[in-house]
């Protein structure tokens, strides 16, 4: 993910240790830290024989892992499906052997699944293939003609995989072929012999480009590889799977933490927080409403603690798991995270009254249906509420946090829980000085706009025969770069922003593909262009773009950004203290100017992803929504 530059405050906060150290800690300390893997060998003996624990009826097949303390047994990456048809032995010899890491599940067995559907289509495909060639042999034969008949030595019944992960995983990259490899001729040796192959069943390639998110999944490169499958791990499944150019597996490499350390942590937090307030204001106030939120890789364990906060015999929280659809349950994106309402519903509310309540738009709770939270616009009680609430969210990391806390900058309390050092740090947020920046550079933008205008009616007062050249040099040039990591730039939303340049008046624009954008490739562009726009990575404007012209301050918007500049959609929140050259009270012929707060209620969008996104989101429209690659399958 892409790394903030908007320092914010962060302060540890002070944690009693929890009554009873688990066993069972993960061994990573950072981003997919794990022990150094041993690549794997035939001739290594296992140390020990694990034992196999069979999954109870509605276990996730193939792997998954719960997020419970307790450790998923079967090796690590994941479980072995009764069905999978995989001998337990060798399975458990390969994931052994493998030092795969066992709080982390790379889902072997489902992958191992999908390569063998596709490796028996493959050869049901020849089998057909190699009964036409007999038949046509035979009529060659009879016709007294010659017939070339393929052989299956021949044929390629080898299926081609890619696998793309994030940096953290890359180590893990060839053992997870190397293991994929071995189960894969294990699982098929009836195959190979009934068909005489002699060739390799599974060839892999490991995509090794840069990949942020989950919008960087790169089918496109993995069918121009001639992939027949594409495994992407660490993310959640943003493309939706018939949306991709080839078939596409997604392991979202869910990591198994200590959960009652976690929740522990917490509730020891909560109380000093309580006994500080009735210090502080003489009042006992009641326990927060907690919100669970987090990265995809911790999404069972943000069950298994919103489990372990709601017993009522020991922590008895109010707690619900927000949901920004199409995302999972409690999952954030960088920049995709639900709005949440400060003053959650109080626990006498009915779950019958809370449905007669708005809403909350583009979020919902997963899993029970009293998780949903509701919000009443018409509330009153909302300075009186009881319980505020609080954010704790699960992330080794502040980038998927920060994005929760730009679009929740009403909520005052928010907790990460990092799970490899296993701290829990109060975290905030520098709401204040990211607006102004982003403001800034808006404004940046219009004065542009608005500079060329002036310069392009001087100019045609002073010569009505004026050149197309000298018109030309009177414009606002707007590079728009569409990012090609992956599938982040949005060709739909390219399309849409282009539509609207063409309207303003002295504007042109020209499009730039890049796959990362840094200042040295903008420096190229030096006098050329008054504006960036980026369709990539939203928060590289909201953390980056004001380096990322260097010292040419060349504003670098995103879509909602330039939406705002060219007063499609109001700012949202209160208008920064920022002095614009030129009107701000007016409208021109440009749409420039005129910035009404009507929306200062409304935090900064993080909804690119959401399905309920504003217009300059990947959904935001039904063009947009129903946007399909299918057309690009080969
Ligand atoms: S566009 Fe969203 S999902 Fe993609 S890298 Fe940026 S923050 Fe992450």
């Amino acid at each position: 993910m892409v790394a903030s530059t908007l320092t914010q405050t962060q302060t540890t906060t002070s944690v009693e240790p929890p009554p009873e150290e688990s066993k069972q800690q993960p061994s990573e300390s950072n981003t997919y830290p794990t022990p150094t893997p041993t690549p794997t060998t035939l001739t290594t003996k296992p140390k020990k024989v694990r034992r196999i624990i069979r999954r109870k009826g509605g276990a996730r097949k193939g792997g998954g892992g719960g997020g419970s303390s307790s450790r998923r047994k079967g090796g690590g990456g994941g479980g072995r499906d009764d069905d999978s048809g995989i001998d337990p032995v060798l399975f458990e010899k390969v994931m052994t052997e493998s030092n795969l890491p066992s709080a982390y599940s790379f889902e072997i067995t489902k992958s191992v699944q999908r390569i063998n559907q596709l490796l028996q289509l493959k050869v049901e495909t020849h089998k057909q293939t190699q009964k036409m060639t007999e038949k046509e042999q035979a009529q060659a034969t009879q016709d007294g003609t010659e017939a070339v008949i393929g052989t299956m030595s021949t044929v390629n019944v080898s299926v081609h995989i890619a696998l793309q992960m994030p940096e953290g995983l890359l180590l893990y990259a060839t053992v997870l072929s190397d293991v994929l490899q071995r189960l894969v001729m294990a699982t098929n040796t009836k195959t190979v012999i009934e068909h005489h192959i002699q060739h390799q069943l599974l060839s892999v390639s490991v995509l090794g480009d840069v990949t942020y998110g989950a919008c960087c999944v790169d089918d496109l490169g993995a069918r121009t590889l001639g992939c027949d499958l594409l495994i992407h791990y660490g993310h959640s499944c943003l493309v939706p799977i018939q949306h991709t150019v080839i078939p596409c597996l997604y392991v979202f490499v869910e990591i198994t933490i200590d959960v009652p350390h976690l929740v522990e942590c917490f509730h020891q937090t909560i109380l000093q927080l309580l006994k500080q307030q009735l210090q502080q204001q003489g009042t006992k106030k009641h326990k927060p409403h907690v919100y669970l939120l987090g990265t995809i890789q911790f999404r069972h364990a943000l069950m298994e603690a919103r489990r372990l906060l709601r017993n009522e015999d020991t922590y008895n929280y109010q707690v619900s798991i927000p949901q920004a659809k199409p995302l999972s349950p409690g999952e954030v994106l960088g920049c995709t995270s639900p709005v949440l309402t400060s003053t959650p519903p109080s626990s006498s509310t009915s779950t019958k009254n809370k449905r007669n309540k708005n809403k909350i738009s583009s979020t919902n709770t997963g899993g029970d249906d009293d998780d949903v939270v509701f919000i009443d616009t018409n509330d009153d009680t909302s300075n009186t509420a009881v319980a505020t609430a609080v954010v704790l969210f699960i992330a080794d990391g502040r980038f998927h946090l920060e994005s929760t806390m730009i679009s929740n900058p009403h909520i005052d309390k928010f907790y990460r829980y990092d799970p490899y050092p296993k701290s829990l740090t109060e975290e905030s947020y520098d709401h204040l000085k990211m607006k102004s920046i982003r403001y800034e550079a808006i404004t940046k933008a219009r004065t542009q706009m608005k500079r060329m205008s002036v310069k392009a009616t001087i100019n045609n007062n002073n010569d009505n025969n004026i050149t197309s050249s000298s018109s030309r040099s009177c414009c606002c040039v707007f590079g728009i770069i569409l990012g090609t990591l992956g599938r982040q730039g949005n060709p739909a939303l390219l399309t849409k922003i282009q539509t609207q340049l063409s309207t303003r008046q002295n504007v042109r624009s020209f499009v730039m593909l890049a796959s990362e954008i840094t200042p040295s490739k903008l420096a190229l562009f030096a006098n050329k262009v008054q504006v960036w726009v980026q369709i990539a990575c939203p928060r590289l404007s909201v953390d980056w773009g004001h380096h990322l012209s260097g010292n040419q301050a060349i504003p670098v918007l995103n879509p909602y950004e330039l939406f705002v500049c060219l007063n499609i959609v109001p700012w949202r929140g209160s208008i920064p203290n920022i002095p614009e050259n030129g009107s701000n009270n007016n409208n021109d012929s440009n749409g420039i100017g005129n910035n009404t707060n009507e929306n200062e209620d409304k935090s900064y969008p993080m909804d690119y992803y959401s399905q309920d996104g504003g217009p300059w989101s990947n959904y935001g429209d039904t063009e947009n929504k129903n946007r399909k690659y299918t057309a690009l399958r080969t």
